[in-house]
């Protein structure tokens, strides 16, 4: 099992969801618990929905590798990593089963009391990552578990364009310059879209802005 200890001045207030994006579970048990894959996460959630606890939260696990958020930079310092089993794009990608949900739903209960993390800050790795990872992906919702996505409040400012409206949504500022595509496709996934393109089209433009403002 890979893990390091957290620094003393860095707080858990993230929760990454992830999926295994391997053949089956059992491969990806192994690989998440075996010292020379690099990787590692503090829960697994099988499509069943058993909730494996692979490492205690208080210790940091490899789960989301070069990432950042907002200002923060390595999201693994301050996140708890879940793992969601599903083959993934490469595999044969399938939609979430309700147990995994079920599941889900219970630990970030769980999570959420234990180290006050609010809902705003319950993401996806693709959207910490989005030039490297498509996960949990466009068949997974937040909405299952209860989770909405923070809307601002639009009094002053109208119009938007598309570089304000990714920085809103939360994609750090140097990933919104560098990779804007890739933010753009990892905004399509968190609203499901069934075709992912980097397109920016005036649906997508009304959609984004309906998920950031009231
Ligand atoms: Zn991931």
């Amino acid at each position: 099992m890979n893990y390091s200890f957290r620094k003393k001045n860095k707080i858990v207030k993230y929760i990454i969801i992830h999926y295994t994006g391997m053949k089956n579970l059992k491969l990806a048990y192994q690989k998440l618990s075996n010292r020379n894959s690099k990787v590692s996460v503090h829960y697994l959630i099988s499509r069943k929905g058993i909730i494996f606890n692979l490492l205690c939260p208080k210790f940091k696990a490899w789960h989301a590798g070069k990432s950042r958020w907002r200002n923060d930079e390595n999201i693994n310092e301050f996140s708890i990593g879940i793992e969601l089993e599903n083959k993934g794009h490469e595999f044969g990608y399938s939609n979430f089963t309700s147990k995994q949900y079920i599941s889900l739903t219970n630990l970030i209960f769980f999570l959420k009391n234990n180290f006050y993390i609010k809902d705003k800050d319950i993401l996806y790795h693709s959207d910490i990552s989005p030039h490297r990872k498509r996960d949990p992906g466009e068949k997974f919702y937040l909405n299952k578990i209860g989770i909405t996505r923070p809307r601002y409040n639009n009094k002053y400012k109208k119009n938007y364009n598309i570089n304000e409206m990714l920085c809103l949504y939360g994609f750090n500022k140097m990933y919104v310059k560098n990779y804007k595509r890739y933010c753009i496709k990892s905004v399509k996934r968190a609203l499901n879209y069934k075709k992912i393109s980097s397109s920016i089209s005036k649906k997508f433009m009304n959609d984004l802005y309906n998920l950031l403002f009231h």
